[in-house]
């Protein structure tokens, strides 16, 4: 078993309901169980170039019973499922779900990078830290230490959690 950090964000619709709806179906996966669901953060869109609305972001730590690139497959048919249509780098989306974390697993894979690229913003930071702060991210340190370095500013908590 390993345990995984899952990154979720939205940007179109009704957000909110987009990550209960992943983290529903994230739970309905045969071999992933939620362990827990972070607060929920609102985000300005980073790295795009038109303005786009703005993110709701949440963390889930997994227990996972598959290798990653297994994990990686289920996350993009939760994808699917809730309607991404838009593939492709920073367009709007439903929900993404992205593999932060798998264990202190390092890989460099055509199709999977972990730890993630993003996995230092803020709100991955955040989100980390509600659930665990004392999780490691291979070559960088304990989320906790990262947190107490990081611009926390673009980062607001959203009012409702999933
Ligand atoms: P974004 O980088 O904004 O999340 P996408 O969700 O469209 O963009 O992902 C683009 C590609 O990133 C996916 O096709 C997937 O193969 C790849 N990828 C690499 N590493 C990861 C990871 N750790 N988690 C999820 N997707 C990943
Ligand atoms: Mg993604």
């Amino acid at each position: 078993m390993s345990r995984a950090f899952l990154s979720l964000g939205s940007n179109l619709g009704e957000r909110l309901e987009y990550l209960r709806a992943a983290v529903a179906a994230l739970s309905n996966g045969p071999s992933v169980k939620v362990l827990g669901v972070s607060k929920v953060y609102e985000t300005e869109p980073v790295e795009v170039q038109e303005a786009q609305p703005e993110y709701l972001n949440c963390v889930v730590e997994v227990e996972c019973g598959v290798p990653a690139v297994e994990l990686l497959r289920f996350c993009q048919g939760v994808e699917a499922a809730l309607g991404r249509v838009q593939k492709g780098e920073k367009a709007p989306r439903t929900v993404d779900v992205d593999i932060l974390l798998f264990g202190e697993e390092v890989i460099e894979d055509r199709e999977l990078t972990v730890p993630h690229r993003g996995v230092l913003r803020a709100f991955n930071l955040r989100g980390l830290a509600d659930l665990d702060p004392s999780v490691y991210i291979p070559g960088r340190g304990a989320v906790g230490e990262l947190l107490a370095e990081a611009d926390l500013s673009d980062v607001r908590e959203y009012g409702e959690g999933v």
